[in-house]
């Protein structure tokens, strides 16, 4: 199975810098001829010209396009937010819901991350879903808890027909303490976390035993991915800073 690779580029970059970046990865994944999955999700002003940029590239139907963050709602009066809808028109596929940065900074709880992951799975595109446990949890000892709930809480509102397959969900590990910290689990605990997640997604997707994609995220570079994505269970990464670079991104990507 290939390996997906997701570049979350957050709120960086002006139009040129996002170009540059955009066409040096491009460059890099036309050298890949494995790499077939990936995601580059820019920030929202800027996916009508990376998608341009892909579409008009060889390498177009290997990389796709992703959101940061989605509106709960179809469309209406929402100031400043954006609908599922209005990214199809940029070929955007997949959304980002429930990252621990707009959980934390902009206060999303469990109810409105639910709200996003059924207005995506509402239309054809897919959702990443971000969970993770804060330090202070895993302290605690009560990682495996939490990761449960953002999960169970997270795909709450999946009808019967939603239910029966995963294969418009991947789900995202970020451990919220390694975010961006440079500090990773070991892999010993990513693995077990991957196959306790695997065990919950098991019990939702009943019917088909379908599983979501499982991407590990938080502190990804190119040092540490090779390890990373070796380990059973990990089906790709989410990389915050390191693919804001474009070599040590595609370093990155080689690792798959
Ligand atoms: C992220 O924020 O999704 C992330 C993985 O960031 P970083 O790679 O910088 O830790």
């Amino acid at each position: 199975m290939s390996k997906l690779i997701a570049a979350n580029w957050k709120q960086n970059g002006s139009s040129l810098e996002v170009d540059n970046l955009t066409r040096e990865i491009i460059k890099g994944a036309k050298k890949l001829k494995n790499l077939n999955n990936l995601i580059l999700i820019p920030p929202s002003v800027y996916l009508e010209r990376v998608s341009k940029l892909i579409k008009k590239s060889s390498v177009s139907k290997r990389i796709s396009l992703g959101v940061q963050n989605i509106s709960p709602y179809k469309n209406g009066a929402y100031t400043g937010e954006i609908s599922a809808d209005m990214c199809k028109d940029f070929d955007c596929k997949y959304f980002i819901v429930g990252h621990s940065e707009r959980r934390e900074t902009f206060n999303e709880d469990s109810v409105m991350i639910s709200k996003k992951v059924l207005s995506v799975l509402n239309t054809s595109q897919k959702i990443i879903l971000c969970i993770g446990e804060t330090l202070n949890q895993r302290e605690k000892k009560q990682a495996r808890k939490v990761i449960a709930n953002q999960i169970k809480s997270g795909l709450s509102l999946l009808t019967p027909k939603m239910r029966r397959t995963a294969s418009k969900i991947i789900i995202a590990y970020e451990p919220v303490w390694a975010i961006g910290t440079g500090k990773t689990p070991s892999l010993q605990d990513i693995f077990l976390m991957h196959k306790h997640i695997i065990e919950i997604s098991a019990k939702i997707f009943i019917t088909n035993r379908s599983i979501p994609k499982i991407l590990y995220g938080g502190s990804v570079n190119s040092e540490n991915s090779n390890e990373i994505l070796s380990i059973q269970g990990v089906d790709g990464a989410l990389v915050g800073g390191a693919s804001l670079n474009a070599k040590k991104f595609i370093d990155i990507c080689r690792s798959i």
